[in-house]
């Protein structure tokens, strides 16, 4: 499973990018249809929920994320290959 940002939701505070131990997430660069720099879900591959389905783990940016931004996603099959 992939973490995946609504972008209606986020408000840019970046505690995802401060707090995932993996560094999934970079600071946006790209301001946001709401006006934010929304965070970005850069390197998915890294998570510990990479390729992984049923209970999933670590799981701090959705438990962190003020505004409940983020939510758990199927990978495709090419970023399954990752
Ligand atoms: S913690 Fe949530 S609101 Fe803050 S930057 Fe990350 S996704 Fe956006
Ligand atoms: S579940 Fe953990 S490792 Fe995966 S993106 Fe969130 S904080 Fe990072």
């Amino acid at each position: 499973m992939k973490p995946v940002i609504n972008p209606k939701l986020c408000k840019g505070c970046n505690i995802c990018v401060y707090i995932c131990p993996k560094k999934c997430y970079t600071k946006g660069t790209d301001i946001s249809e709401m006006g934010y720099f929304n965070a970005v879900v850069s390197f998915p591959e890294k998570c510990y929920n990479h390729n992984r389905e049923g209970k999933l783990i670590c799981e701090l940016c959705v438990l962190s994320c003020p505004d409940q931004a983020i939510s758990w996603h199927p990978e495709t099959e090419e970023e399954k290959k990752k």
